[in-house]
Protein backbone atom coordinates (compact mmCIF):
# COMPACT_ATOMS: atom_id res chain seq x y z
CA UNK A 1 0.00 0.00 0.00
CA UNK A 2 0.87 3.59 -0.48
CA UNK A 3 -0.14 6.99 0.25
CA UNK A 4 -3.30 8.18 -1.21
CA UNK A 5 -3.04 11.13 -4.01
CA UNK A 6 -6.40 11.42 -5.02
CA UNK A 7 -6.99 13.54 -8.55
CA UNK A 8 -7.77 16.82 -9.33
CA UNK A 9 -11.35 17.04 -9.42
CA UNK A 10 -13.31 19.77 -10.99
CA UNK A 11 -16.17 19.34 -8.40
CA UNK A 12 -19.35 20.52 -10.08
CA UNK A 13 -21.71 18.36 -7.78
CA UNK A 14 -24.22 19.18 -4.86
CA UNK A 15 -20.84 19.30 -1.84
CA UNK A 16 -18.59 18.61 -1.46
CA UNK A 17 -17.66 21.83 -3.97
CA UNK A 18 -14.34 22.86 -5.05
CA UNK A 19 -11.72 23.98 -2.28
CA UNK A 20 -9.59 27.18 -3.14
CA UNK A 21 -5.53 26.55 -2.68
CA UNK A 22 -5.70 29.07 0.21
CA UNK A 23 -8.33 26.96 2.19
CA UNK A 24 -6.00 23.80 1.78
CA UNK A 25 -2.80 25.25 2.19
CA UNK A 26 -4.50 26.62 6.15
CA UNK A 27 -5.33 23.07 6.19
CA UNK A 28 -1.67 21.73 5.99
CA UNK A 29 -0.45 24.58 8.76
CA UNK A 30 1.17 22.77 11.82
CA UNK A 31 -1.22 21.55 14.62
CA UNK A 32 -1.14 23.25 17.95
CA UNK A 33 -3.51 21.79 20.92
CA UNK A 34 -7.14 23.21 21.36
CA UNK A 35 -6.71 24.52 24.40
CA UNK A 36 -3.74 26.83 23.23
CA UNK A 37 -4.10 30.40 23.90
CA UNK A 38 -3.62 31.13 19.98
CA UNK A 39 -5.89 28.38 18.96
CA UNK A 40 -8.26 29.55 21.25
CA UNK A 41 -8.06 33.27 19.84
CA UNK A 42 -8.28 32.30 16.53
CA UNK A 43 -11.75 30.17 17.28
CA UNK A 44 -13.03 33.88 19.11
CA UNK A 45 -12.44 35.23 15.53
CA UNK A 46 -13.87 32.37 13.80
CA UNK A 47 -17.05 33.18 16.06
CA UNK A 48 -16.77 36.67 14.41
CA UNK A 49 -16.20 35.58 11.27
CA UNK A 50 -18.86 32.95 11.44
CA UNK A 51 -21.60 35.73 12.87
CA UNK A 52 -20.66 37.91 10.01
CA UNK A 53 -21.50 35.00 6.86
CA UNK A 54 -25.02 34.21 9.32
CA UNK A 55 -25.50 38.34 9.56
CA UNK A 56 -26.22 37.78 13.02
CA UNK A 57 -25.07 39.23 16.42
CA UNK A 58 -26.48 36.05 18.57
CA UNK A 59 -23.63 35.11 20.58
CA UNK A 60 -24.24 31.74 20.13
CA UNK A 61 -22.47 31.26 16.99
CA UNK A 62 -19.87 28.40 16.90
CA UNK A 63 -19.26 25.60 13.79
CA UNK A 64 -20.11 22.14 15.51
CA UNK A 65 -17.81 19.38 15.03
CA UNK A 66 -19.60 17.37 12.72
CA UNK A 67 -21.17 17.81 9.48
CA UNK A 68 -24.47 19.77 8.33
CA UNK A 69 -26.45 16.65 9.33
CA UNK A 70 -24.94 16.99 12.94
CA UNK A 71 -26.23 20.93 12.93
CA UNK A 72 -30.08 19.78 11.51
CA UNK A 73 -29.95 16.78 14.41
CA UNK A 74 -28.26 19.80 16.90
CA UNK A 75 -31.15 22.09 17.03
CA UNK A 76 -33.67 19.35 16.99
CA UNK A 77 -32.13 17.59 19.70
CA UNK A 78 -31.53 20.78 22.00
CA UNK A 79 -34.69 22.35 20.95
CA UNK A 80 -37.50 19.68 20.83
CA UNK A 81 -38.79 17.60 24.04
CA UNK A 82 -40.60 14.16 24.23
CA UNK A 83 -44.45 15.26 23.04
CA UNK A 84 -43.93 18.60 21.64
CA UNK A 85 -45.37 19.12 18.22
CA UNK A 86 -43.51 21.02 15.17
CA UNK A 87 -44.48 22.17 11.94
CA UNK A 88 -42.12 20.49 9.16
CA UNK A 89 -42.19 21.71 6.02
CA UNK A 90 -41.11 18.83 3.61
CA UNK A 91 -40.56 19.62 0.00
CA UNK A 92 -37.26 17.47 -0.80
CA UNK A 93 -35.19 14.95 0.94
CA UNK A 94 -33.79 16.93 3.49
CA UNK A 95 -37.33 18.05 5.08
CA UNK A 96 -38.06 14.58 5.35
CA UNK A 97 -34.79 14.05 7.33
CA UNK A 98 -35.83 16.89 9.62
CA UNK A 99 -39.20 14.90 10.35
CA UNK A 100 -37.27 11.98 10.84
CA UNK A 101 -35.23 14.09 13.70
CA UNK A 102 -37.96 15.12 15.11
CA UNK A 103 -39.96 11.97 15.69
CA UNK A 104 -36.55 10.27 17.06
CA UNK A 105 -36.55 13.48 19.50
CA UNK A 106 -40.01 11.98 20.83
CA UNK A 107 -41.43 15.16 18.93
CA UNK A 108 -44.45 14.92 16.85
CA UNK A 109 -43.96 16.04 13.21
CA UNK A 110 -46.69 18.11 11.92
CA UNK A 111 -45.94 17.77 8.11
CA UNK A 112 -46.76 20.34 5.41
CA UNK A 113 -45.87 19.08 2.05
CA UNK A 114 -44.90 21.14 -1.54
CA UNK A 115 -44.02 19.37 -4.54
CA UNK A 116 -40.48 18.54 -5.17
CA UNK A 117 -38.95 20.92 -7.27
CA UNK A 118 -41.18 23.90 -5.33
CA UNK A 119 -40.63 25.99 -2.55
CA UNK A 120 -42.26 25.47 0.97
CA UNK A 121 -46.00 27.52 0.28
CA UNK A 122 -46.39 30.28 2.74
CA UNK A 123 -50.11 29.85 2.40
CA UNK A 124 -50.16 26.03 3.55
CA UNK A 125 -47.75 27.21 6.36
CA UNK A 126 -50.52 29.27 7.20
CA UNK A 127 -53.13 26.84 7.58
CA UNK A 128 -50.60 24.39 9.68
CA UNK A 129 -49.83 26.91 12.25
CA UNK A 130 -54.00 28.46 13.05
CA UNK A 131 -54.38 24.46 12.93
CA UNK A 132 -51.63 24.10 15.54
CA UNK A 133 -51.29 26.76 17.73
CA UNK A 134 -49.97 24.79 20.57
CA UNK A 135 -47.22 23.26 17.62
CA UNK A 136 -43.22 24.96 19.36
CA UNK A 137 -41.30 24.96 16.21
CA UNK A 138 -41.48 25.30 12.28
CA UNK A 139 -38.84 23.89 10.61
CA UNK A 140 -38.24 24.47 7.06
CA UNK A 141 -35.40 23.78 4.62
CA UNK A 142 -33.98 27.21 3.04
CA UNK A 143 -32.62 26.06 -0.09
CA UNK A 144 -33.55 22.30 -0.78
CA UNK A 145 -30.03 20.76 -2.55
CA UNK A 146 -32.06 17.93 -3.56
CA UNK A 147 -34.08 19.86 -5.79
CA UNK A 148 -32.50 23.25 -5.86
CA UNK A 149 -35.67 25.45 -4.85
CA UNK A 150 -34.94 28.31 -2.80
CA UNK A 151 -38.17 29.17 -0.27
CA UNK A 152 -39.15 32.68 0.97
CA UNK A 153 -37.14 32.04 4.83
CA UNK A 154 -38.20 35.33 5.99
CA UNK A 155 -41.93 34.89 5.45
CA UNK A 156 -42.17 31.78 6.69
CA UNK A 157 -40.28 33.24 9.81
CA UNK A 158 -42.88 35.57 10.17
CA UNK A 159 -45.60 33.22 10.02
CA UNK A 160 -44.41 31.11 12.48
CA UNK A 161 -43.49 33.87 14.99
CA UNK A 162 -47.31 35.05 14.60
CA UNK A 163 -47.52 32.16 16.63
CA UNK A 164 -44.46 32.34 18.99
CA UNK A 165 -43.38 28.96 17.23
CA UNK A 166 -39.48 28.87 17.02
CA UNK A 167 -37.88 28.55 13.83
CA UNK A 168 -35.47 26.37 12.91
CA UNK A 169 -34.13 26.62 9.38
CA UNK A 170 -31.17 24.47 7.70
CA UNK A 171 -29.10 26.93 5.40
CA UNK A 172 -26.75 24.27 4.76
CA UNK A 173 -26.98 24.64 0.73
CA UNK A 174 -27.89 28.64 1.18
CA UNK A 175 -24.55 30.06 3.63
CA UNK A 176 -22.70 32.33 1.32
CA UNK A 177 -24.51 31.13 -1.61
CA UNK A 178 -27.96 33.88 -1.83
CA UNK A 179 -29.06 36.46 1.07
CA UNK A 180 -29.21 34.78 4.01
CA UNK A 181 -30.19 37.38 6.89
CA UNK A 182 -29.99 35.63 10.42
CA UNK A 183 -31.30 38.69 12.62
CA UNK A 184 -33.28 40.71 10.05
CA UNK A 185 -35.34 37.46 9.57
CA UNK A 186 -35.24 36.53 13.39
CA UNK A 187 -34.58 32.70 12.66
CA UNK A 188 -34.04 31.51 16.16
CA UNK A 189 -31.75 28.00 15.12
CA UNK A 190 -30.14 28.12 11.90
CA UNK A 191 -27.56 25.39 10.73
CA UNK A 192 -25.30 24.99 7.64
CA UNK A 193 -22.37 22.61 6.44
CA UNK A 194 -18.65 23.76 5.45
CA UNK A 195 -18.24 22.17 2.35
CA UNK A 196 -21.15 24.11 0.28
CA UNK A 197 -21.21 27.47 -0.81
CA UNK A 198 -18.09 28.41 2.02
CA UNK A 199 -16.57 25.96 -0.17
CA UNK A 200 -13.94 24.46 2.73
CA UNK A 201 -13.09 20.82 3.61
CA UNK A 202 -16.63 18.82 4.87
CA UNK A 203 -17.00 17.56 8.47
CA UNK A 204 -17.89 21.29 10.44
CA UNK A 205 -21.60 22.37 11.06
CA UNK A 206 -21.80 26.50 11.26
CA UNK A 207 -24.31 26.76 13.84
CA UNK A 208 -26.25 29.67 15.68
CA UNK A 209 -29.04 29.89 18.37
CA UNK A 210 -30.72 33.22 18.97
CA UNK A 211 -31.39 34.14 22.53
CA UNK A 212 -35.16 32.62 22.44
CA UNK A 213 -33.35 29.83 21.05
CA UNK A 214 -31.13 29.59 24.05
CA UNK A 215 -33.94 30.19 26.42
CA UNK A 216 -35.64 27.21 24.98
CA UNK A 217 -33.19 25.10 25.97
CA UNK A 218 -32.31 26.32 29.15
CA UNK A 219 -35.74 26.00 30.32
CA UNK A 220 -35.74 21.85 29.28
CA UNK A 221 -37.56 19.41 31.82
CA UNK A 222 -35.00 16.73 30.71
CA UNK A 223 -31.33 16.85 29.58
CA UNK A 224 -30.69 16.87 25.98
CA UNK A 225 -30.44 12.97 24.77
CA UNK A 226 -27.42 13.32 22.97
CA UNK A 227 -24.29 14.17 25.18
CA UNK A 228 -21.76 15.81 22.30
CA UNK A 229 -24.57 17.14 20.99
CA UNK A 230 -26.02 19.03 24.10
CA UNK A 231 -25.24 22.61 23.33
CA UNK A 232 -25.44 23.50 27.19
CA UNK A 233 -22.35 21.58 27.48
CA UNK A 234 -20.45 22.76 24.48
CA UNK A 235 -21.65 26.67 25.86
CA UNK A 236 -18.36 26.54 27.84
CA UNK A 237 -16.53 25.56 25.47
CA UNK A 238 -16.73 28.19 22.44
CA UNK A 239 -16.71 31.20 25.59
CA UNK A 240 -12.75 32.30 24.78
CA UNK A 241 -9.74 32.05 26.64
CA UNK A 242 -9.82 31.92 30.43
CA UNK A 243 -13.35 30.10 30.40
CA UNK A 244 -12.47 27.50 27.58
CA UNK A 245 -13.35 24.26 29.26
CA UNK A 246 -12.67 20.78 27.60
CA UNK A 247 -15.80 19.12 26.08
CA UNK A 248 -13.94 17.34 23.20
CA UNK A 249 -11.01 17.90 21.15
CA UNK A 250 -11.48 20.01 18.30
CA UNK A 251 -10.78 19.22 14.34
CA UNK A 252 -8.02 21.74 14.66
CA UNK A 253 -6.76 21.71 11.24
CA UNK A 254 -10.55 21.72 9.90
CA UNK A 255 -10.64 25.16 12.10
CA UNK A 256 -7.96 26.61 10.63
CA UNK A 257 -9.56 25.80 6.91
CA UNK A 258 -13.14 27.15 7.79
CA UNK A 259 -11.24 30.45 9.71
CA UNK A 260 -9.35 31.05 5.90
CA UNK A 261 -12.70 30.06 4.11
CA UNK A 262 -14.85 32.77 6.02
CA UNK A 263 -12.51 35.49 5.54
CA UNK A 264 -12.15 35.09 1.65
CA UNK A 265 -15.76 35.26 1.97
CA UNK A 266 -15.54 38.67 4.33
CA UNK A 267 -12.99 40.17 1.44
CA UNK A 268 -15.09 39.35 -1.09
CA UNK A 269 -18.16 40.39 0.98
CA UNK A 270 -21.52 39.01 1.24
CA UNK A 271 -23.10 40.87 -1.12
CA UNK A 272 -20.33 40.35 -3.82
CA UNK A 273 -19.98 36.60 -3.07
CA UNK A 274 -24.28 36.24 -3.85
CA UNK A 275 -24.08 38.37 -7.29
CA UNK A 276 -20.98 36.10 -8.40
CA UNK A 277 -23.30 32.88 -7.71
CA UNK A 278 -25.95 34.72 -9.66
CA UNK A 279 -24.09 35.53 -12.19
CA UNK A 280 -22.23 32.03 -12.88
CA UNK A 281 -26.21 31.06 -12.82
CA UNK A 282 -27.06 33.32 -15.34
CA UNK A 283 -23.89 31.77 -17.12
CA UNK A 284 -24.64 28.15 -17.10
CA UNK A 285 -28.12 28.36 -17.76
CA UNK A 286 -27.83 30.16 -20.70
CA UNK A 287 -25.47 27.49 -21.90
CA UNK A 288 -27.38 24.61 -20.69
CA UNK A 289 -30.94 26.47 -22.52
CA UNK A 290 -28.17 25.84 -25.88
CA UNK A 291 -28.02 22.41 -25.00
CA UNK A 292 -31.39 21.75 -24.94
CA UNK A 293 -31.73 21.32 -21.47
CA UNK A 294 -34.64 22.08 -19.10
CA UNK A 295 -34.56 23.10 -15.39
CA UNK A 296 -36.77 21.18 -12.60
CA UNK A 297 -37.67 24.48 -10.96
CA UNK A 298 -39.55 27.50 -11.95
CA UNK A 299 -37.54 30.58 -12.83
CA UNK A 300 -38.47 32.29 -10.26
CA UNK A 301 -37.33 29.86 -6.90
CA UNK A 302 -33.99 28.62 -8.30
CA UNK A 303 -31.30 28.65 -6.35
CA UNK A 304 -28.10 29.47 -8.37
CA UNK A 305 -25.86 27.65 -6.51
CA UNK A 306 -27.61 24.11 -6.89
CA UNK A 307 -29.02 23.49 -11.17
CA UNK A 308 -31.06 20.87 -11.02
CA UNK A 309 -31.74 19.87 -14.46
CA UNK A 310 -33.76 17.16 -16.92
CA UNK A 311 -31.21 14.72 -18.21
CA UNK A 312 -32.46 14.92 -22.29
CA UNK A 313 -34.64 11.99 -23.05
CA UNK A 314 -32.87 8.87 -24.16
CA UNK A 315 -29.51 9.53 -22.63
CA UNK A 316 -28.18 7.48 -19.75
CA UNK A 317 -27.66 9.62 -17.60
CA UNK A 318 -25.32 7.67 -14.75
CA UNK A 319 -22.95 6.75 -18.08
CA UNK A 320 -22.97 10.52 -18.66
CA UNK A 321 -21.42 11.14 -15.23
CA UNK A 322 -19.77 8.91 -15.17
CA UNK A 323 -17.37 9.51 -18.52
CA UNK A 324 -17.62 13.44 -17.00
CA UNK A 325 -15.32 11.72 -14.48
CA UNK A 326 -13.06 9.56 -15.59
CA UNK A 327 -12.06 11.69 -19.17
CA UNK A 328 -12.98 15.21 -18.07
CA UNK A 329 -11.69 14.49 -14.25
CA UNK A 330 -15.66 16.69 -13.56
CA UNK A 331 -17.98 15.82 -11.11
CA UNK A 332 -22.06 16.65 -11.63
CA UNK A 333 -24.35 15.05 -9.09
CA UNK A 334 -26.77 12.97 -9.47
CA UNK A 335 -30.84 13.28 -9.36
CA UNK A 336 -31.88 12.43 -5.20
CA UNK A 337 -35.14 10.65 -3.91
CA UNK A 338 -38.18 11.38 -6.60
CA UNK A 339 -35.75 12.34 -9.05
CA UNK A 340 -33.27 9.82 -9.24
CA UNK A 341 -32.46 8.87 -12.54
CA UNK A 342 -34.08 11.50 -14.39
CA UNK A 343 -32.04 14.81 -13.15
CA UNK A 344 -28.68 15.96 -12.99
CA UNK A 345 -27.45 18.25 -10.12
CA UNK A 346 -24.66 20.88 -11.13
CA UNK A 347 -23.29 22.97 -8.18
CA UNK A 348 -21.91 26.19 -8.44
CA UNK A 349 -20.72 26.21 -4.81
CA UNK A 350 -18.54 29.09 -3.09
CA UNK A 351 -14.73 28.51 -5.06
CA UNK A 352 -16.86 26.38 -7.78
CA UNK A 353 -19.04 29.52 -9.14
CA UNK A 354 -16.24 30.48 -11.54
CA UNK A 355 -16.29 30.95 -15.33
CA UNK A 356 -13.84 28.21 -16.09
CA UNK A 357 -15.63 25.53 -14.06
CA UNK A 358 -18.68 26.68 -16.83
CA UNK A 359 -17.50 26.45 -19.50
CA UNK A 360 -15.58 23.00 -18.95
CA UNK A 361 -19.06 21.61 -17.86
CA UNK A 362 -20.97 23.27 -20.55
CA UNK A 363 -17.73 21.88 -23.01
CA UNK A 364 -17.86 17.92 -21.45
CA UNK A 365 -21.43 18.21 -21.10
CA UNK A 366 -21.88 18.90 -24.85
CA UNK A 367 -19.24 16.71 -25.96
CA UNK A 368 -20.87 13.68 -24.28
CA UNK A 369 -24.09 14.26 -25.32
CA UNK A 370 -23.82 14.25 -28.36
C1 LIG B 1 -25.67 18.70 2.36
C2 LIG B 1 -26.89 19.03 3.09
C3 LIG B 1 -27.13 18.57 4.40
C4 LIG B 1 -26.23 17.60 5.09
O1 LIG B 1 -24.93 18.07 5.27
P1 LIG B 1 -23.74 17.01 5.48
O2 LIG B 1 -22.56 17.90 5.70
O3 LIG B 1 -23.69 16.18 4.25
O4 LIG B 1 -24.07 16.20 6.67
C5 LIG B 1 -28.27 18.99 5.03
N1 LIG B 1 -29.16 19.82 4.44
C6 LIG B 1 -28.96 20.27 3.19
C7 LIG B 1 -29.97 21.19 2.59
C8 LIG B 1 -27.84 19.89 2.50
O5 LIG B 1 -27.64 20.34 1.24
Amino acid sequence: MRSFIPPHRTLMGPGPSDISPQVLQALSRPTIGHLDPLFIRMMDELKLLLKYAFQTENEFTIALSAPGSAGMEACIVNLIEVGEKVIVCRNGVFGERMRQNVERCGGIAIVVDDEWGSPVSAHKLQNAVEEHPDAVAVAFVHAETSTGALSDAEALSTIARSKDMLVIVDAVTSLGGVPLKVDEWKLDAVYSGSQKCLSCTPGLSPLTFSSKAIAKIESRQYPVQSWFLDQSLVLGYWSGEGKRAYHHTAPVNSLYALHESLLLLKEEGLELAWKRHADAHQQLKEGLTQLGIDFVVDEKYRLPQLNAVYVPTGIDEALVRQRLLNEYNLEIGAGLGELAGKAWRIGLMGYGARKENIALCLQALKEVIN
